[in-house]
């Protein structure tokens, strides 16, 4: 019979083996979700720079790239694709433009 607080104490290291193990297991998916979103970092800088129309930013005058939305939430009424502005990284300016949450509403 084993006394009790071994029992305890070895229940208590099986779930830190387990959760080390799972940890171990984050550490990994994380090196390669970050390796993938760099991937995908590089595909949209390289896409921006191929399809945008290099231009500034009429608000904080970055150098960015216009790209056409065929498709989007942003529609003019007219039905007309607008243009979004990407910032060389391959990011929408609007998520990084230091003026544009100013602008955003009736600018
Ligand atoms: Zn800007």
């Amino acid at each position: 019979m084993m006394p009790a607080e071994e029992i305890v104490g070895n229940a208590v290291a099986k779930q830190i083996r387990e959760l080390s193990l799972r940890l171990e297991e984050s550490v990994r998916a994380t090196a390669q979700a970050r390796k993938e979103l760099s991937e995908l970092q590089c595909s949209a800088a390289l896409l921006v720079r191929m399809v945008g129309k290099p231009g500034t930013c009429r608000w904080c005058n970055a150098d960015v790239y216009w790209v056409i939305h065929q498709y989007g939430p942003h529609r003019k009424p007219n039905g007309q694709p607008t243009e979004a502005p990407y910032d060389p990284t391959g990011i929408n300016h609007w998520a990084t433009c230091p003026l544009a949450k100013e602008h955003r509403h009736g600018g």
